[in-house]
């Protein structure tokens, strides 16, 4: 029997640590603040969004709601970001994705000022995370690592596959467990025997976007296993691994829901009030 990593439990607390920070900061005058920008009405993106601003609610992060018509022109969302960039008032900025297809997502992640980049997406970001430097880490992959940390699974020096190469997922996952001292094997859909390569595995980090798709085959007696998928399927929302077939055999699981996804929102939060706390020092001249 697997232990049951609690995704839930583990984002609690790391909002419950925000919010102390947050009551830090208002004694300095600061109130972290995150402008969340919506562009169209997909509602899984509306729904991620309500989440995350009733997430900012609860730590007494000030959330700004910029929600913009699917028409919205790549200039006016440059403007935009352009503008909350110049806020001083604003600490984090979060471009809810997919934007609609007309808009270039790669300009807009670049636009961001890398001091508001609180999804880590920025080319800066993931060039002080491949350097080792501080700097704001894609929030999933960094839930990830909280995750492994409060359930005392030290990565070092152990064998983790990491099934995606998405620059959102994969590949800083890949690389936050390369600083945490593993030996990473990054898969993707071109790699040979990808069974095997998962069986030589003591960590196995799932970013797929395929219903259970690792069952019991992938999986080494005594793996720790890590399910990052979200999928819809008629059954309800389930995740890139198979859990009733891997969990007799892992020594711990992440179940979907309740594991990664709350990280990946709660990660934002502690984002935000770092951003904030950079920047105090700044405000207070
Ligand atoms: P993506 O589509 O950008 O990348 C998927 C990766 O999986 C690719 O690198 C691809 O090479 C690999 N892949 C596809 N088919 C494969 C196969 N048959 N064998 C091996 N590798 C294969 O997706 P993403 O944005 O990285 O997201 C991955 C999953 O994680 C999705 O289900 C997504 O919904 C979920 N996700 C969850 C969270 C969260 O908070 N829990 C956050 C982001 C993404």
């Amino acid at each position: 029997m697997a232990t049951i990593i609690d995704g839930v439990k583990v984002a609690a607390e790391v909002r419950g640590r925000a919010a102390e920070e947050v009551r830090e900061l208002a004694a300095h005058g600061v109130t972290p603040c995150l402008a969340v920008v919506l562009v169209g009405d997909d509602p899984a993106s509306a729904s991620y969004v309500r989440m995350k601003e009733r997430d900012c609610a609860e730590v007494g992060i000030e959330s700004r709601d910029h929600r913009l018509s699917a028409t919205t022109s790549q200039q006016e969302l440059d403007d935009l970001i352009d503008a909350l960039n110049a806020d001083p008032a604003v600490h984090g900025i979060l471009v809810q994705m997919p934007l609609p297809e007309h808009l270039d997502p790669e300009s807009v992640i670049e636009r961001i000022d890398p001091a508001k980049d609180v999804d880590g997406f920025h080319p800066e970001s993931l060039g002080h995370l491949v350097r080792g430097l501080p700097g704001f880490r894609a929030c999933t992959p960094a839930g990830v690592m909280e995750m492994l940390r409060a359930y005392d699974i030290d990565p070092s020096g152990m064998r983790a596959v990491v099934i995606g190469r998405s620059t959102i997922v994969g590949k800083p996952m890949a690389l936050l467990l390369l600083e945490a001292n593993a030996t990473v094997t990054v898969c993707h859909s071109r790699t040979k025997d990808l069974e095997a390569v998962c069986r030589e595995a003591d960590l196995v980090v799932a970013a797929i976007g395929r219903p259970k798709m690792v069952d019991a085959s992938y999986i080494k007696p005594g793996a720790v296993v890590i399910d990052v998928g979200i999928n819809r399927t008629d059954e309800g929302m389930v995740g890139d691994v198979d859990f009733a077939a891997v969990e007799p055999i892992a020594s711990a699981i992440t179940p979907v829901p309740g594991g990664v996804g709350p990280m990946t929102r709660a990660m934002l939060m502690a984002n935000t009030v770092a951003a904030a706390r950079s920047a105090a020092p700044r405000e207070q001249g």
